[in-house]
């Protein structure tokens, strides 16, 4: 069941979600060659601690996870494309970092991820974030109310398909609300005119994961976590968490620029 917020949930959920943009700017701010996943995760930790605010993502435990999530961030490096553990691993010049975040305020939750280059970036990584941004634009431009879910679906994968990127199946957006993943699923890839209608009061999370290699295959790691490409490829993720209103897509998670 799809729940419909009413505008006064949906304001509670925007100062959630600027916690999250506020989180999201300072990680990229921090983030260095030669900084570690988990001194990322503790300069997220500091701003939701300083907001009063949780994390949906600390302690989470959905069926497939073999243990709690232990982090505030999901950190994916390179050829991770979601749900990277931050660890002690550092950052290298070129390395291509996904960092999601969620934040809980008041009972609200909102759920965000960027990715960006560390140091010297190669052109075919920032193509692959550009994309990722334009695929997420996309979405959120038809998260519009007489649309439907599978308007959103085919918007986001026909800017990763025709960039020449791949997709992995069975991961993408989801309702939010008092729960991070609510209904409905939001997929990455779909017809138009198909699925759920939009209507004033949905909250999204719209997410484009991106393959750099082309292919849809991944895997996942033996932490249980990590989904990796199968081609070693890298892989870029983006997100914003998006009320559909009677007034056009309202972003919730947006980022002061930096
Ligand atoms: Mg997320
Ligand atoms: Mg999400």
């Amino acid at each position: 069941m799809t729940e419909l917020k009413t505008d006064a949930s949906i304001d509670a959920m925007h100062a959630a979600g600027q916690v999250v943009g506020r989180a999201l700017t300072a990680v990229r701010q921090a983030a260095r060659v030669g900084v570690s996943l988990l001194e990322l995760d503790e300069v997220a930790r500091e701003v939701l601690r300083e907001a009063g605010a949780s994390s949906p993502f600390l302690g989470y435990r959905p069926s497939f996870a073999p243990t709690p999530f232990p982090g505030v961030i999901c950190a994916s490096v390179n050829d991770a494309i979601v749900h990277g553990i931050p660890t002690a691993l550092r950052l290298r010049d070129g390395d291509l970092v996904s960092i999601d975040c969620g934040a809980e305020l008041d009972g609200w939750v909102s759920d965000s991820a960027i990715s960006f280059v560390v140091g010297h970036p190669r052109p075919a990584d920032l193509r692959l974030v550009e994309t990722a941004e334009r695929a997420l634009e996309a979405g959120i431009d038809a998260a519009r109310v007489g649309n439907r879910i599978g308007d959103i679906a085919h918007a986001v994968g026909r800017v990763c398909r025709t960039a020449g990127y791949g997709i992995p199946a069975g991961f993408g957006g989801h309702g939010v609300g008092r729960r991070m993943h609510e209904d409905p699923d939001v997929p990455n890839e779909g017809r138009p005119g198909r699925g759920l209608p939009l209507r004033h009061g949905m909250v999204l999370a719209i997410e484009p994961m991106l393959i750099g290699g082309g292919k849809d295959a991944y895997y996942e790691a033996e932490d249980g976590w990590t989904l990796r490409t199968s081609d070693g490829s890298r892989a870029a993720h983006a997100e914003h968490t998006v009320a559909v209103t009677d007034a056009g897509p309202r972003i919730l998670t947006a980022r002061e620029a930096g």
